[in-house]
């Protein structure tokens, strides 16, 4: 027996057949999880900084705002030529 990972009821042995490669129990559960994603991609960026927190230390280059693993950080133009990052 399997629990949706989306709205945690039991998933009928008939749904597992039709999504085996999910542990959700309806179409409309997966369309949920779907658009859930969505919404974690459309995550805005955070505004960019001016001055002197927006300049390189290293190479006094413009700083831009990237997303990484651990979410957003500064990190140089010159990037890969320069590797300085800054937190947010
Ligand atoms: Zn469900
Ligand atoms: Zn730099």
């Amino acid at each position: 027996m399997s629990i949706c990972t989306n709205c945690g009821n039991e998933i009928p042995n008939q749904r597992l057949d039709l999504f085996p490669e999910t542990n959700l129990c309806s179409a409309k559960c997966i369309e949920n999880i779907i658009e859930n994603e969505k919404n974690v991609h459309i995550d805005a960026a955070p505004p960019a900084p001016t001055g002197e927190k927006a300049t390189c230390s290293r190479c006094k280059s413009r700083l831009e705002v990237r997303k990484g693993p651990t979410g957003w950080f500064l990190g140089c133009t010159r990037y890969p030529m320069c590797k300085a990052t800054k937190q947010l």
